[in-house]
């Protein structure tokens, strides 16, 4: 049912973003990706899904100006890259933060006013961020990450208000644990920064925030990325889908 539309999906070269445009792409969109990796691996992704690839850096609004150039107009958007850093507050790499934020946060508000135009102007688009369990609730040492993704609740809920009659729905996806290289690579830190073992952080820190007791599949977020691009789903805005296992009913 997506044959003919345009689908960008940030940090798609990966994880959840791979797994959305894996599951837009499997109703007829045409894909583009975007993010980091091995360029093999890359190409075969585009054979794969018929996709084109820009690898541009959002962490700058520069790198998300020649994203969008690249892109050129899209029916559905996907802000979904994003990173992570875990350290106490006190100690938390200035660098870090700034990045977090710009990745996290900007980069959706650059893709966001660039795509908006065009959507506006068909009377039909779908902007769907990827936030976090993290936009509803915190833990700690993941202040940039918390911030950032609290912001991008807010941003979304703004834009879908601004978009409500324009034709465009603006909705968060916020999954509790998924696995994915995000949630491997910052094992080792949380070992450290809780004195833990690697078992005692899946079990004990991990899924001990997800009363299923199992990690989400990134599947799982792209059938709903799916959903709310229907037409069922045209009254659906500014909601903030969670994904976490009843976590946050917690
Ligand atoms: P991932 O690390 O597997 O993938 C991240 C993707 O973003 C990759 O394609 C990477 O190349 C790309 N990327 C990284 N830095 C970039 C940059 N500067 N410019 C452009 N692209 C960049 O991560 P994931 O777990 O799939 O996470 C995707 C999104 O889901 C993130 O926004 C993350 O915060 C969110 N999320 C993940 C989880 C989880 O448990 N994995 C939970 C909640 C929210």
């Amino acid at each position: 049912f997506l044959t003919g539309k345009r689908a960008l999906i940030t940090g798609s070269t990966s994880g959840i973003g791979l797994a959305i445009a894996r599951a837009l792409s499997g109703e007829g969109a045409q894909v583009v990706l975007n993010g980091f990796g091995d360029e093999d691996e890359i190409a075969s992704l585009c054979d794969e899904l018929g996709a084109e690839h820009v690898g541009a850096d959002l962490t700058t609004a520069e790198g998300c100006e020649a994203l969008m150039d690249a892109a050129g107009p899209v029916d559905i958007l996907v802000n979904n890259a994003g990173m992570q850093h875990v350290a106490p507050v006190e100690e938390f790499p200035v660098e870090r933060w700034d990045a977090i934020v710009a990745l996290n946060l900007s980069a959706a508000f650059h893709t966001v006013r660039r795509a908006v135009p065009h959507m506006k102007a068909q009377g039909w688009g779908r902007i769907i961020n990827t936030a976090s369990a993290h936009s509803k609730t915190a833990s700690p040492f993941k202040s940039a990450y918390n911030a950032t993704k609290h912001g991008l609740d807010g941003f979304t809920k703004t834009v879908a208000l601004e978009l409500a009659q324009s034709g465009v729905t603006a909705n968060c996806i916020s999954p509790g644990y998924a696995w994915t290289p995000l949630v491997e690579n910052q094992i080792p830190d949380t070992m450290k920064a809780r004195g833990l073992t690697r078992e005692q952080v899946i079990n004990d820190v991990l899924l001990a925030k997800q009363p299923t007791k199992r990690f989400v599949q990134p599947e799982e977020l792209g059938a709903l990325a799916v959903f709310l691009c229907r037409e069922e789903a045209s009254n659906v805005t500014g909601a903030n889908w969670s994904v976490d296992g009843g976590w946050t009913a917690e």
